[in-house]
Formats: structure tokens, C-alpha cells, sequence
């Protein structure tokens, strides 16, 4: 059973991802995490993909798609994760599906972090004090907020019409409380839909 976490940068899908992990012993597949490993591992991805997000832009859906393709491969993946960061764009949305019908798996929710736009700012300008992750500076998030916006956005429009089930979480609340809406939409455990 594969969950999706989207939502804009900041809205705090990471920190819910990890949570949910651990709770349910998935495997949290961050996509901007392994970018940034592979960054700090100076490997070929790695230094393809380091200015790439350094200025807020997004990496090719090719790339990506192969990158989530090994991973979802994996033998830790086999009963379903938490996806964090992909897909991004509608492309990858779409070549996620059929990767997932190749091997009979599906899609039980989509998780879609709502937070408003003022909230996103202060949250990317604190973490940028503690993280310093290298797109956290303004230049960067107004570039991620672009993306977002004329890329990424459409996704959801994407699983409406695909009739993938979607569960609206209100982000912009305490981690704790977030955590609970996220678990009565579970009802306490995966929702069910998929072979693993
Ligand atoms: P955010 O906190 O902005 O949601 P992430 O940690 O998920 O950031 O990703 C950081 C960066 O990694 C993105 O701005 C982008 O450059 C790159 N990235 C991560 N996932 C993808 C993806 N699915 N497609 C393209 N680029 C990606």
C-alpha cells in the first residue's frame, strides 16, 4: 500500500512522514532527502542535482522516475511506504501509476497537507535557522513556491480525476495535532486498498 504525502514545501510532510514511519513501520521514501544524500556523497546524481535544487528548481521527472523506480524495488518496499516528495509533477504522477500496475501495487491515499501561504514562509525562514538546508533562503522558496504552484499543483487535479482517494489534512495545527487527523483518517491502521 503506497501513501503519498503532498503538499507545498513546508507544509510539513517530512516531519509527519517520520512519525507515520515509525508508528507503522513503513519505510518514509523522501525524495529530497536521497537528492540530498546524494549530494553530500558528491556522487554523478548528486552533483547533477545540487544546483538544480539549490536554486529551487526542480530535478527531470526521468531521473526521478528511475530513482523511485529502484527504490520501490527494493525489498523493504514490498508492503508499501510513505511517499514524500514524488511525484511532483503530473508526468511522474502518471508514470508512478503504471509502475505501480506493473508490479500490482496501488495507491491507497493521498495525503494533501493544506497550510497558508504566510505560515509556509514562516516556517521555511525558521528552518533555515536551524537546517541551513541550501534552498531554504528566500531566493530559493520563491522559486520551490513557483514550482510548486505551476508543476506540482496540477498533480492533485491529476488523482481527482483518476479517482484516487484523497484525505484533505489541515497542516496548520501543533505536530501532534496533525499527526491525530492523520491517524483517524487511517482509523488507526493503513487504509486496507492494494495488495501490499
Ligand atoms: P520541500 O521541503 O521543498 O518539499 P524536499 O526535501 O521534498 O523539499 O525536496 C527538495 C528539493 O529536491 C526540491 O526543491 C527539488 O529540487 C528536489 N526534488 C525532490 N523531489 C523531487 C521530485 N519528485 N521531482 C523533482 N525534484 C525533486
Amino acid at each position: 500500500m503506497i501513501t503519498i504525502l503532498f503538499g507545498p514545501p513546508g507544509s510539513g510532510k517530512g516531519t509527519q512522514a517520520q512519525v507515520i514511519s515509525k508508528r507503522f513501520g513503513l519505510p518514509h521514501v523522501s525524495t529530497g532527502q536521497m537528492l540530498r544524500d546524494e549530494v553530500g556523497a558528491g556522487s554523478e546524481v548528486g552533483r547533477e542535482a545540487e544546483p538544480i535544487m539549490k536554486s529551487g528548481g526542480l530535478i527531470s521527472d526521468d531521473l526521478m522516475v528511475r530513482i523511485i523506480e529502484h527504490r520501490l524495488g527494493q525489498p523493504d518496499a514490498q508492503h508499501g511506504v510513505l511517499l514524500d516528495g514524488f511525484p511532483r509533477t503530473v508526468p511522474q504522477a502518471h508514470e508512478l501509476d503504471e509502475m505501480l500496475e506493473r508490479t500490482g501495487r496501488e495507491i491507497g491515499v493521498v495525503l494533501f497537507f493544506d497550510v497558508p501561504e504566510e505560515e509556509l514562509k514562516k516556517r521555511i525562514e525558521r528552518r533555515s535557522e536551524i537546517d541551513h538546508r541550501a534552498d531554504d533562503t528566500p531566493e530559493a522558496y520563491v522559486q520551490r513556491r513557483r514550482e510548486y504552484e505551476e508543476k506540482s499543483a496540477p498533480v492533485i487535479g491529476y488523482y481527482e480525476d483518476r479517482g484516487t482517494r484523497i484525505e484533505y489534512v489541515n497542516g496548520n495545527a501543533p505536530i501532534d495535532t496533525v499527526t491525530e487527523s492523520i491517524l483517524t483518517i487511517f482509523g488507526g491502521q493503513l487504509p486496507a486498498r492494494g495488495v501490499a
